[in-house]
């Protein structure tokens, strides 16, 4: 059972942006030291915790506990871990390159935090979306507010309890709630807002931002498509592609949205997703403990309504129930561009198929919308993976594969436009809590060289520079 929230008074916020203000300008976030000590407490709140994180999972989401560790746990403590044993190297003042002309100044880049930031986080991640940037924020040296989902209480919950008793209260903060609690912390100024969740709200977190001047990092959806070259092995494109869309009941930002197959080629591939269906759910998607549920009755409510109005073709799946918030995987085949199912990123187990003519066909669908988070390509050739990437824009352009770029070290997680703008995880959240501060020291020599620049200017002078 999902415990009610007590969400933050508004007092209280005020409380918690004047202490954390204080904190933030006494320095004593600056030390290495100190940061790093706050990132070993956060790996250690997870992993000593993270029985009841699984159990928490479970009430919000239904989320098998597999899907708890592979797709959110593991991860956020494998971010602690990296953030730990890089943050040196990250902080450390950067020399500019060597140029002749200015390098009696010394110039340097000096890796400074932005202050007290913001971090807001949407439902479908609770953990990782919600503790991962705020890695990279501490890391950084700055104060830290996050505000978790009211749409998962029990994590949201657990998070508001853990982080006083392991991280330092004076540093980092959570404030539960919705859009009253939100909407009155969008009234401050902010070192930095990381905002991750849809581009409805989005618009008006942007406009809240605007009017403080606080910088944002917009971490939005949208619907990313698949492509899929008929030279492709449609056995490993299809348990891929179908393990993506139900991972988390399809609730994930990249989640393979729609699939754009040549007409010739779809039964073939439906046939394959099938298999590969079959081959996840042996006794059935309605009994199986391996599919996490929808959210909330809204969202089950609004999946459900798109799927009654399909104008495509059901190949298998269908079933739900709303006493279990549940919905079976789905492909519908045979969708063209004016259904429902095209018209709003899904953000469920349901994956549409739509057959178009050709690569090309499939690359001007796909710029004619919103640039997507994601895009996935599945083909063995390189000259088609180039043709699908060279002449599209989108967050991430990942082959042959779903869903795990956002956990592969060492790439910038963001998308582009509409999909958001911005990139976290690991150094990326680092930087994008980090001012870059422009420094140089003048030697009182230079005079001798540069002296020119002082009036009275005489041609003399002009001439000289
Ligand atoms: P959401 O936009 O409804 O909510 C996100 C956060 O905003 C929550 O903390 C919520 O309390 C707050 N919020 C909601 N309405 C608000 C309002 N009117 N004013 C102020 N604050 C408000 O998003 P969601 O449903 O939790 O998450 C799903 C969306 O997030 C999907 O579109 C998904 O693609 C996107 N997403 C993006 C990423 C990414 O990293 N790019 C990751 C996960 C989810």
């Amino acid at each position: 059972m999902a415990p009610e929230l007590t969400f933050t008074t508004l007092e209280e916020i005020d409380e918690i942006y004047s202490t954390l203000n204080k904190t933030f300008r006494s320095g004593k976030t600056k030390p290495i030291a100190f940061r790093k000590v706050q990132i070993l407490q956060l790996g250690y709140l997870l992993q000593d915790n993270i029985e009841r994180f699984r159990e928490a999972l479970a009430i919000d989401l239904g989320r098998p506990p597999l899907e708890a560790s592979f797709l959110e746990l593991d991860s956020t403590i494998s971010d602690c871990k990296i953030a730990y044993d890089r943050v040196d190297k990250w902080a450390r003042t950067e020399k500019a390159p060597f140029n002749i002309k200015f390098a009696a100044f010394r110039p340097a880049i000096r890796k400074e935090p932005k202050g007290v930031v913001l971090s807001i986080s949407p439902f479908n991640y609770p953990i990782w979306l919600a503790l991962g940037p705020i890695i990279g924020a501490i890391a950084a040296g700055n104060c830290v507010v996050l505000k978790p989902s009211e749409l998962c209480p029990a994590i949201s919950g657990l998070i508001a309890e853990l982080i006083p008793k392991y991280l330092d209260n004076d540093v980092v903060r959570v404030v539960l709630g919705a859009v009253p609690e939100t909407s009155k912390l969008m009234e401050y100024q902010w070192g930095h807002v990381l905002y991750t969740g849809s581009g409805r709200v989005a618009k008006l977190i942007g406009v809240a931002a605007a009017k403080t001047l606080s910088p944002i990092s917009l971490e939005l959806g949208g619907k990313s498509p698949v492509v899929i070259d008929p030279k492709c092995d449609f056995k490993i494109a299809a348990r891929r592609i179908l393990w993506g869309k139900c991972a988390n009941a399809g609730q994930t930002c990249v989640a393979p949205d729609y699939v754009l197959v040549p007409h010739s080629s779809e039964d073939a591939f439906v046939k394959a997703l099938k298999d590969a269906h079959d081959e996840f759910y042996p006794s059935g998607a309605t009994t199986t403990p391996d599919i996490s549920r929808i959210i909330n009755p809204a969202h089950f409510h609004r999946l459900k309504k798109l799927l009654d109005s399909t104008s495509g073709t059901i190949a298998f799946g269908g079933q739900t129930d709303e006493s279990q918030k549940f919905i079976a995987p789905t492909v519908v085949k045979g969708v063209k561009d004016e259904d429902s199912l095209m018209s709003e990123e899904l953000f469920g187990p349901i994956l549409p198929i739509m057959p178009v003519d050709d690569v090309d066909a499939a690359i001007a669908y796909i710029n004619a919308h919103d640039h997507p988070l994601a895009l996935y390509c599945f083909s063995p050739d390189a000259a088609f993976k180039n043709k699908v990437f060279d002449n599209t824009q989108s967050g991430s352009a990942i082959a042959n594969d779903v869903m795990i770029h956002c956990a592969t070290d060492g790439l910038p997680f963001g998308g582009i436009g509409p999909s958001g703008s911005g990139y976290h995880t690991r150094t990326f959240s680092f930087d994008m809590f980090t001012h870059l501060r422009a420094t140089l020291d003048s030697p009182g020599w230079i005079d001798n060289i540069i002296g020119g620049r002082f009036p009275p200017y005489s041609p003399g002078k002009l001439a000289s520079l």
